[in-house]
Parts: structure tokens; C-alpha cells; sequence
């Protein structure tokens, strides 16, 4: 039997899924504007790709130089934000002549700033460190950094300002409204625009919403909470990973599956294989027991991943033959259940696609099918 099928394996991507997610983003806290987060690709979806699909966001944040001036190479308008500002003076005359919205976290940034002389001005924000201590000013530094920062010449306007969640997954925890307090408390003064929210904090705390929304997973379909999946937030699946069985075989009892043999059948039964693998970012991490779509029922991973190739236990579904469809995740089987049988999380499984897996832009298709 011969099918119309892509090559495999095969990276699906739903812009209706991104434009329906961004839509769910903006009901969760109505008024707000969005800053659509894509850096690392679009999270693995492709960043130019995601970027035109998200025509309506009101802007998009990145964390590297490079894809800020790609994504202006490539006629997006909008404004940009660049998540951890510039490194140094070179760096800052290449985002101002870009028109690049610079995060300031550190006094050295608002140096160079101060002794640029730029061609065109920039817009800043000034970020805050209110718990997560990776990056931003310390709370009793942030007034007079504000002051200075707002001072400066370069500036277009005064000064938005940011900050970032450790915890927001946490809906029961209190480091949420922790940093919520601290946040309040050092910029009680400065009546500026301010951005806070990353998904979990769009979706579980709105008492952060401020300003200025900063989602990311969720506008890929995932949610962002442990142990949630998509449906909880009526988000859609935005990547669908998908490749086809290659071979089924007869094991006897006893046979051991894969690198290592780690796996033994103990029966005689089919053993499948699917042409997918840690070539094409499917983890190796990845335990016997996490679960596969074929012919859109699972049945589960056995033997180590390999390069090019996974193992299937195909005692549920004997009939199974090559050619047939696999999906390793998106529709139909949640990376956010995928993730867990890897003992990692939803993003880093989709921004570890690798190049070498085909991406197909898709439209038009009922949701969850
Ligand atoms: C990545 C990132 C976000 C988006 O986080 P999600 O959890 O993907 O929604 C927002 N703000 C900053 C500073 C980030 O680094």
C-alpha cells in the first residue's frame, strides 16, 4: 500500500492553532496588550513562520540580538523586545538603528547607554529583580536606577518597567504574590507601563497582568501548569510531530529490543519501528512506557531511543504495518504528557526539533483532529 504521505519525520505546525492560542491569551486578561514571546525559534516552531501568523500581537520579544535583526530583515514592523538587553556599546548602536525595545537589567547596560551617541532613540524597560535573582535590579537599587535611566538622552520616552516569575506555575505557592508585593512596593512611585506576565501568570494570576502580557508556551498550544495539558486552557496544539512506522517484526520470547537490550520481550510479539530519534530532537531520555500515537491509537515506547529510530511494543496493534502514521506528540497526545516520560518539560522538547525534521505549514484543520 502506497500513501501521499511528506517525508518523515515531519513537524506540523497549526497557525490557526497560534492565532486561536494568542486569541485564548487575550480573554484571559481582557484589555491587555500582548508581547508575543518567540525567541529560540518560535520556541523550535520556526520564529519568522510564528511571527507572520501573529500578525495581531502588539509586539514580539526574542532574547538574542540576532533574531531581533532577522526578524526586521524580514519586513516585521511591530515593536520588538529584546529580553536581555544589549552587551555593550556596539551591540546598542546595531538595536537602536534597528529600533529594537531594549530590556535594561543591569547598571553597566544604562552605562553604555549613557555614553552612546546613537543615531536614533531607544525605547527602554528597566527590569526587576522581585525574587527570581537571574536578572534586574535589586529593589532598593531600582529607584535610583529608574532615575538615572530616565535621564538619559538616548531615551525616547521614560523608561516601561519588567519583571520576571520564578514560580507562577505554582497556583498555590506564595512566591507568586511575593514577587507580586515586591514588584508593587519599588516601583510604587514611576507611573510607567509594566510587564510581568509569562503564561502561567496570563493564565492562574491575574492580579499580574499588568500592562503589557508576555506569554510564550501557551500561544504554542502547552500549558505552561504541571500536570495540565492544552484542553484545561482550551489551548490548541500548535506542533504536531509526527513520522511513520518502518518495519514490524517478529521477537521471540526473550529478545532484547535496542542499544543496551534494555528492554526483554517476555513473549513472542511484534516489535515496530518508526523513524524518529535523538537525530531529530526526540529525547533519549525518553522510558520505556511513554506513550506513541500509531494509526491514532498509543502503544508504548520500548529500548532505548537511537539516532534515527524508536521501537514500538505492537501487541495492542499486531496489524500495524509500515507506512502507517506516528505521532510522537502535538494533536492527539500531549507534550505535556510526553515531557513527563522524559523527566524534562513541554519546551524543552520542542525547541530541541531538529533541523533536519520537515516543517509543513498547515491551516484549516478542525481542532483536535
Ligand atoms: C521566556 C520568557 C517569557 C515567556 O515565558 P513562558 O513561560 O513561555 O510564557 C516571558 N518573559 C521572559 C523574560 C522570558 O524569558
Amino acid at each position: 500500500m502506497t500513501r501521499a504521505t511528506a517525508p518523515a519525520p515531519c513537524a506540523r505546525i497549526d497557525l490557526d492553532a497560534l492565532r486561536h492560542n494568542l486569541t485564548r491569551a487575550r480573554a484571559a486578561a481582557p484589555g491587555r496588550r500582548v508581547i508575543a514571546v518567540i525567541k529560540a525559534d518560535g520556541y523550535g516552531h520556526g520564529m519568522l513562520r510564528v511571527a507572520r501568523a501573529l500578525a495581531d500581537a502588539d509586539a514580539f520579544a526574542v532574547a538574542r540580538l540576532d533574531e531581533t535583526l532577522a526578524l526586521r530583515a524580514a519586513g516585521i514592523d511591530k515593536r520588538i523586545l529584546l529580553l536581555p538587553g544589549v552587551a555593550g556599546g556596539e551591540e546598542l548602536e546595531r538595536a537602536a538603528a534597528a529600533r529594537i525595545d531594549l530590556a535594561v537589567h543591569h547598571i553597566s547596560q544604562i552605562e553604555a547607554i549613557e555614553s552612546a551617541w546613537l543615531s536614533s532613540p531607544i525605547s527602554a524597560w528597566l527590569k526587576v529583580d522581585s525574587g527570581m535573582h537571574r536578572l534586574g535590579f535589586a529593589p532598593h537599587r531600582v529607584a535610583a536606577a529608574y532615575a538615572r535611566l530616565a535621564d538619559c538622552a538616548a531615551l525616547a520616552a521614560a523608561p516601561r518597567l519588567m519583571t520576571h516569575f520564578a514560580e507562577a506555575d505554582d497556583r498555590a505557592g506564595d512566591a507568586t504574590p511575593r514577587q507580586l508585593a515586591v514588584f508593587a512596593a519599588c516601583t510604587a512611585g514611576l507611573a510607567v507601563e509594566r510587564s510581568l506576565a509569562n503564561s502561567a501568570a496570563v493564565l492562574g494570576w491575574p492580579a499580574a497582568h499588568g500592562d503589557w502580557l508576555r506569554p510564550g508556551l501557551m500561544l504554542y498550544g502547552i500549558s505552561p501548569f504541571v500536570g495540565g495539558t492544552a484542553a484545561d486552557h482550551d489551548l490548541h496544539p500548535a506542533m504536531t510531530l509526527t513520522t511513520s512506522l518502518i518495519a514490524v517484526n517478529q521477537v521471540p520470547a526473550g529478545g532484547k529490543v535496542g542499544y543496551g537490550g534494555t528492554w526483554t520481550c517476555p513473549e513472542p510479539m511484534p516489535v515496530g519501528a518508526a523513524a524518529i530519534g535523538y537525530g531529530d530532537g526526540y529525547l533519549r531520555h525518553a522510558e520505556a512506557g511513554t506513550p506513541v500515537l500509531l494509526n491514532g491509537r498509543r502503544v508504548p515506547l520500548i529500548g532505548r531511543v537511537s539516532m534515527d529510530t524508536i521501537t514500538l511494543d505492537l501487541r495492542g496493534q499486531p496489524e500495524a504495518r509500515p507506512g502507517d502514521p506516528v505521532v510522537l506528540w502535538g494533536r492527539g497526545l500531549p507534550v505535556e504528557e510526553v515531557a513527563c516520560h522524559m523527566q524534562t518539560i513541554p519546551y524543552e522538547l520542542v525547541t530541541r526539533v531538529a533541523a533536519r525534521v520537515h516543517f509543513i505549514e498547515e491551516t484549516g484543520r478542525a481542532p483536535g483532529i
